[in-house]
């Protein structure tokens, strides 16, 4: 692995700072205070061509590899758009990855350029309320139509952005299969027709621009070209996507970890309290500090969990690693950011509350602090299986 300073990453940095620095913190705090989607920033986004950054060359992608597009979302969480700008963007960015890697030609060619321009949102509808984490209880169903279609019916939670994607990566059941419990899933490209589902956001604490909702699918028709990849392998094909998925959100939680030291450290630097800055107590300045020194290890390891992946090497470890200790150093840092703060750091008006709210996030979802310590006991130390 190469430490040297790299001007292509530079350069990207610097690109997506110039688009970030026209949405201030006025913007990301009354987007989220009005659960309104940031279509602004996006359609900026989308301009620059960073959408696209991760679909391949052939369908009018940047083809670039993880190492970037956590790059990209990294600078714009660190930009105080936190995850309101991040998970604009995210799934158009990223979610079709199960298409590129296993859909057929004719899915490809329909949807990844529109992807790559930004003209197409995509949502990820995975989990259900009586499945959990439990992937392979999902009872979503999709029923063969004996014309080479099939009908889905079943329920969704926390499906992001399903009230502006016009398509869903939608993972249920085809078949039951009794000798692999995450058998019988299947993957579909399904639309999003509000004709066949019924679509409610659900009231939550942060991250507020960015819907995340209940769908309800009732008879919906889906033609049986949008199948990704294979019949009864659907789990099998979503995993492939979870390492670059867990980078991705890894470089989120730094970004969201780095805007809260950043403004807590000006603060301390500024305050006045018993005729000194706060900051020169060290019971301020330690735990900025420790913020600062966790954030640079989160990212190190999200840095080459990246590699590994685009040098198609093993990275799980890594990327769990790395998933696992961005959250850990994110809320801490935006948990010590609102104590710096003092009474302010509790009010709207100075941000960190908002970050705070999102750090909160990063322990629980896409993946829990729980399970992502489950993978490393159980796949890298061989521990005993507990799931
Ligand atoms: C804001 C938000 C956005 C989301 N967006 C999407 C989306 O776009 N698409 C989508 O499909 N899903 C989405 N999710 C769902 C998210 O991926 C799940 O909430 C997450 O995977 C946890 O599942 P669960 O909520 O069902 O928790 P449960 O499975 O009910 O678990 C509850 C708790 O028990 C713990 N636990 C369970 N089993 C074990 C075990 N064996 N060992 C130790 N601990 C265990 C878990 O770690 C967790 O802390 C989103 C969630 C949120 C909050």
């Amino acid at each position: 692995m190469d430490f040297a300073p790299d001007e292509d990453h530079e350069q990207i940095v610097e690109a997506v700072d110039r688009v970030c620095a026209a949405f201030d913190d006025n913007y990301w705090s009354s987007c989220d205070t009005d659960h309104r989607f940031p279509t602004e920033f996006y359609d900026a986004m989308a301009k620059g061509g960073w959408i696209g950054i991760a679909i391949p060359e052939e369908y009018g992608g940047g083809g670039r590899g993880i190492t970037e597009a956590a790059l990209v979302l990294n600078r714009i969480a660190a930009s105080g758009a936190g995850m309101n700008g991040s998970s604009s963007i995210h799934l158009t960015m990223f979610g079709l990855n199960p298409v590129v890697k296993f859909g057929n030609d004719r899915l490809k060619q329909t949807f990844l350029p529109r992807a790559a321009t930004g003209d197409l949102h995509v949502a990820f509808g995975v989990t259900e309320p009586d499945a959990g984490t439990d992937t392979s209880r999902i009872t979503t169903r999709a029923t063969d139509d004996g014309m080479g279609g099939w009908i889905v019916n079943g329920r969704k939670i926390w499906t992001s952005k399903a009230l502006e994607s016009e398509v869903v990566l939608l993972l249920v059941r085809t078949d039951h299969d009794e000798s692999n419990r995450f058998g019988g899933l299947t993957l579909f490209l399904a639309d999003l027709d509000r004709e066949y589902v019924d679509i409610s956001p659900i009231p939550k604490l942060g991250r507020n621009a960015i819907a995340s909702c209940e769908v309800v699918y009732d008879d919906l028709p889906v033609e049986g070209w949008r199948m990704v990849g294979d019949r009864g392998r659907g789990f099998q094909h979503l995993l492939h996507g979870l390492n670059p998925e867990r980078i991705l959100l890894a470089a989120t939680a730094c970004g969201i970890g780095e805007v809260a030291l950043r403004r807590a450290v000006a603060y301390a630097k500024e305050r006045v309290v018993f005729d000194r800055p706060i900051g020169a107590n060290q019971a301020i300045a330690h735990p900025l500090a420790k913020a600062h020194m966790e954030l640079g290890a989160a990212s190190a390891m999200m840095q080459l969990a990246a590699w590994r992946y685009d040098h198609d090497l093993d990275c799980g470890e890594a990327a769990n690693t790395a998933k696992y200790l961005a959250a850990e150093a994110c809320f801490f840092a935006a948990d010590q950011a609102m104590q710096t703060l003092g009474g302010l750091g509790y009010a709207v008006e100075y941000h960190v509350e908002r970050y705070w709210r999102e750090a909160r996030l990063q322990r629980l979802a896409p993946v829990s602090q729980e399970m992502t310590c489950n993978y490393i006991a159980q796949s890298v130390l061989g521990l005993p299986r507990s799931y």
